[in-house]
């Protein structure tokens, strides 16, 4: 599972401070000199560490903490609210169209899990939203990447968008976005084309496609092994595309968890969902508080 050593490790130094009926300034130091241990063997980014560390260290020699009866639980009340915070306090939900169709636009490197979230997201929000969804293919360079989603649309029973691999994206979301109105689809999910690396082509067209979509919700897609790539990869595609949220994927893998915690915090933006499995019904809403609590237990 995901986090796990940096979870055993966390809840250890925790365990150390809980039933603490004083807490000095040196257990304090000794604390957050774990905590940034454990920080950076999980892969957060460097920066994101040094700023969560002095924030941690602030607020648990300050007054709120000195004062209580139980400071040893009110220093880990502190780490628990500093590790929410930086995945982005409150859980950030769907941005709707006031005026359908809603639209959903998936960026991102190849292999991330595009198509993949691309399906689950449209299952996901039929049966939460009550929503009529079109999914449009428009990855014309990976080749089995229509056929994939034309199966997946085949097993969830929503409709795809394809005009082969022979157009380009550009046109075929340009249509696909005529049919989703003519056919009253107020969800549109658009499954892109990724490379396996950043390049100026791709972003060019990407950049095309949401001239032509007007998305409500430009998501990159990231997979959570990568660790600090993830992150960069992030950076990269936000400064071009102005993303508005994160689906992180392969959270059930054997990742440390780095980009999870550092995506938010370096790049603004929101994780908003999480992929759990394969299975289509393996997605998550983000939540950060619950997965700061999971964190430390
Ligand atoms: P794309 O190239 O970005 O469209 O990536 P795909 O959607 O084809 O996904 C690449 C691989 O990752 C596929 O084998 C997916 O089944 C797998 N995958 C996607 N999301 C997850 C996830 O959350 N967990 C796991 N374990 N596998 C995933």
């Amino acid at each position: 599972m995901a986090f796990e050593s940096l979870s055993d490790r966390l809840q250890a130094t925790m365990k150390r401070i809980r039933g603490r009926g004083k807490v000095s300034e040196a257990d304090v130091k000794q604390m957050t000199r774990e905590i940034r241990l454990a920080l950076l063997e999980a892969d957060v980014n460097f920066k994101v560490v040094k700023k969560f560390v002095k924030s941690i260290q602030e607020r648990a020699v300050g007054q709120e903490v000195l004062k209580s009866l139980t400071p040893g639980q009110q220093v880990i009340k502190v780490v628990q609210e500093e590790l929410t915070d930086l995945m982005g306090g409150t859980q950030t939900k769907i941005n709707f169209a006031l005026k359908p169709p809603t639209v959903l636009l998936f960026v991102g490197l190849q292999g991330a899990g595009k198509t993949t979230s691309a399906a689950k997201l449209a299952y996901y929000i039929r049966k939460t939203h009550n929503k009529n969804p079109l999914m449009i293919a428009a990855d014309i360079y990976r080749p089995a990447a229509i056929k994939q989603l034309q199966t997946l649309g085949g097993q969830l029973n929503i409709p795809v968008f394809s005009l082969g691999d022979k157009v380009s994206p550009v046109e075929i979301v340009r249509q696909g976005m005529e049919q989703a109105r003519a056919n009253h689809h107020d969800l549109v999910l658009i499954d892109t084309a990724g490379r396996l690396h950043i390049d100026e082509g791709l972003m060019d067209e990407l950049e095309q496609i949401k001239e032509v979509s007007h998305p409500d919700e430009v998501f990159l897609v990231v997979d959570a092994m990568t660790g600090q790539d993830a992150v960069n990869v992030a950076t990269a595609f936000n400064d071009r595309l102005s993303l508005t949220g994160v689906v992180m994927t392969k959270l059930d893998g054997d990742t440390r968890g780095g980009a999870a915690l550092s995506i938010r915090s370096v790049t603004g933006t929101p994780i908003k969902f999480v992929g759990m499995g394969e299975k289509m019904d393996a997605l998550e809403p983000f939540h950060p508080d619950r997965m700061a609590s999971r964190i430390l237990g």
